[in-house]
């Protein structure tokens, strides 16, 4: 492999696979120091441009951290906005397009400068089963669209499987944004997005709630146990705005199905338990 390819594939094994803007930027510079590597035509040529910026060379440690010289603290995001106003602010949007409108301009989520698009969620706001899921991947952070990736495929077998179109299914994610490189969002990061998620859930109303994998059910069920656990068994979601709890099922991720097909069996189950609760409203 010659030495460019090796670059990219180091890059790529440390979760780099999207190009986000088009000069590249040393975040783990401090802002009052930092400029693009290649100044573009906005770049301020009095400005030094960091030499740790240097090509690096296969097996060497990545830009910005030489083992000499100890990489700067990386710069503190904006304090997230209080919870509790932010609650109150979204309590008062009474639809989801101005809600997808606000969370546009949310700047509380460290993610939004990573993604290419803000991933709100998708389907009709009367919609009766509302799905949630972790986070948005690579296609759907291409598209701003939620599960519509290989995850996305088997979901839309897994709802045909009850009778159900996509179509008529509101889909959302815990977060909006994708993490870089597919990682575990943080707590933080959940957390910061949990408002947005609870006033998208009070709007729509769902009969049913259904979450998908561990991150989603712990999440909304706010408990710590993992999805072995959690899955196959009715709760309720009380949110905001909503004039009744809301009946949840939690059942393996597709993305989980995908490289444990063994366990479909029991998301099937899963699967039927909502089915015979969307149609009847009974367990
Ligand atoms: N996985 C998720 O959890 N959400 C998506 O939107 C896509 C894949």
């Amino acid at each position: 492999m010659n030495s460019d390819l090796a670059i990219l594939q180091w890059y790529l094994d440390a979760g780099v696979d999207e190009v986000i803007a088009d000069v590249p930027w040393n975040r783990m510079v401090p802002v009052a120091s930092a400029a693009p590597a290649v100044p573009g035509p906005a770049a301020d040529a009095t400005r030094p441009v960091p030499s740790r910026l240097a090509t690096p060379k296969p097996g060497m440690p990545p830009p910005g951290l030489s083992a000499a010289q100890p990489p700067a603290p990386p710069v503190q995001p904006a304090p997230p906005q209080a919870p509790a106003a932010l609650i109150q602010e979204l309590a008062a949007i009474g639809d989801l397009a101005r809600l997808r409108e606000r969370l546009e301009t949310f700047s509380g989520c460290t993610l939004k400068a990573t993604a290419m698009n803000t991933v709100f969620g998708a389907g009709p706001a009367n919609a009766g089963l509302m799905i949630v899921g972790e986070a948005p991947g690579e296609q759907e952070d291409r598209q701003g669209l939620p599960f519509v990736g290989p995850s996305g495929d088997l979901l839309n077998l897994m709802l045909k499987a009850i009778g159900l179109a996509r179509e008529e299914v509101y889909v959302t994610n815990t977060i909006f944004w994708r993490p870089p490189g597919n990682r575990t969002p943080t707590h933080q990061e959940v957390l910061a997005c949990a408002p947005f998620l609870h006033r998208q859930i009070g709007l729509i109303q769902p009969k049913v709630l259904l979450m998908l994998g561990g991150a989603a059910a712990k999440t909304l069920l706010q408990r710590t146990e993992g999805i072995m656990r959690l899955r196959g068994r009715w709760f309720e979601v009380a949110v905001d705005g909503a004039s009744a709890a809301i009946p949840a099922m939690a059942t393996f991720h597709p993305a989980y199905l995908l490289r444990s097909p063994a366990q479909k069996r029991e998301a099937w189950q899963d699967l039927q338990s909502v089915r015979d609760r969307l149609r009847t409203g009974a367990v």
